[in-house]
């Protein structure tokens, strides 16, 4: 009966499509993009553990084509909901994301956390909220993005649960671990571990096999966090924020990208370099296949900003956090 029902949907819907392109001769068309599906939007659905999945963007930064995703997200699956991260650049690929759930399992999306503030993350943040569903961030997040994102943004919708400290959230019998690091995002900065299934959702504190953004990162600050996440994390498997699934190892060419970084800008330091110059070093040979190299003249920038003329942001960071009353701080 079902089946019947829907066959004549179906039809219902094809006579409207008929009369629609016979109405479309005489009115201009509405430019509607068809809904992406994962192959549009350059994502593959991998598992990554039991019941932990990644959709892994491929496109180069910038995209070729904004209907591709930018970055990765992640689906945790416990024994009575779900916890999802990342719901891309747009609402349309937030529905993607929560469609492919929908693909995996019956259980209920439960969480929504935004891994920083940046747009290609939080962008998809429409489609949860149209599910009523809660979304979790950092710090200051809703400032930031309200502040910051307007340009590639145009309906932000922040985070309306502050996290601040250690949080476990539960799935049933399923614990995920909501971490605060610093270093990429002007601390908005946080990743979900599963340790039943010892899978680490990193964020944008790892950028695999690609330039990272460092525009309000801070590379002496992301450097420590890195080392920290390498010895804390280190059989883990691992989801970037972008590249491909990867692990402690993936993690360790990250660091010596920046410690490569780092020991450029003291040597610009001591050879008393112009920034003129410095912005012109090529890759260094090691990152010279990384994707994402529209981003390596602003990571120059970075570098001679914070450890040649010694500016570094982390200050900023550190101000914000103590600005913070210490009640907030426990919640
Ligand atoms: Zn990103």
């Amino acid at each position: 009966m079902k089946q019947l029902r829907r066959w004549g949907l179906g039809l219902l819907a094809l006579v409207t499509m008929v009369g629609l392109v016979t109405l479309a001769t005489y009115t201009p068309a509405q430019e509607t993009a068809a809904p992406p599906t994962l192959e549009s939007a350059g994502l593959t659905l991998e598992e990554l553990g039991d019941g932990v999945y990644g959709l892994v963007a491929s496109v180069d930064f910038p995209p070729a084509d904004a209907g591709m995703a930018i970055c990765n997200g992640g689906i945790v699956i416990g024994d009575d909901g779900v916890l999802v991260v990342d719901p891309f650049q747009s609402e349309a690929l937030g529905d993607l994301l929560f469609d492919t759930v929908a693909t995996l399992t019956d259980q209920p999306v439960k969480y929504v956390v935004n891994t920083h503030y940046h747009f290609d993350h939080t962008g998809g943040n429409p489609a949860a909220a149209s599910r009523d569903l809660p979304i979790l961030g950092r710090g200051p997040i809703r400032e930031f993005m309200l502040t910051r994102n307007g340009e590639n943004d145009t309906n932000i919708t922040p985070p309306e649960v502050i996290i601040t400290g250690t949080w476990d959230l539960w799935l049933g019998e399923r614990q995920v671990q909501i971490r605060e690091f610093d270093g990429h995002s002007g601390g908005t900065d946080l990743l979900a571990y599963v340790p039943d299934a010892d899978v680490l959702i990193a964020g944008d504190l790892f950028f695999h096999q690609r330039i990272p953004y460092m525009a309000d990162g801070s590379i002496r600050t992301l450097q420590a966090t890195l080392a920290q996440l390498i010895a804390d994390y280190s059989t883990a498997t691992m989801l970037p924020g972008h590249g491909s699934v990867s692990d402690a190892e993936g993690l360790t060419i990250f660091k010596s990208y920046l410690d490569t970084l780092e020991g450029l800008a003291l040597g610009w330091q001591t050879a008393g370099t112009s920034k003129e110059e410095a912005l012109a070093t090529p890759i260094p040979g090691p990152y010279q296949d990384f994707m994402f190299q529209a981003l390596f003249p602003g990571n120059l920038e970075v570098a001679y900003n914070q450890i040649t003329l010694g500016q570094d942001d982390a200050a900023s960071i550190q101000q914000y956090l103590a600005a913070q009353p210490e009640v907030l701080k426990a919640l």
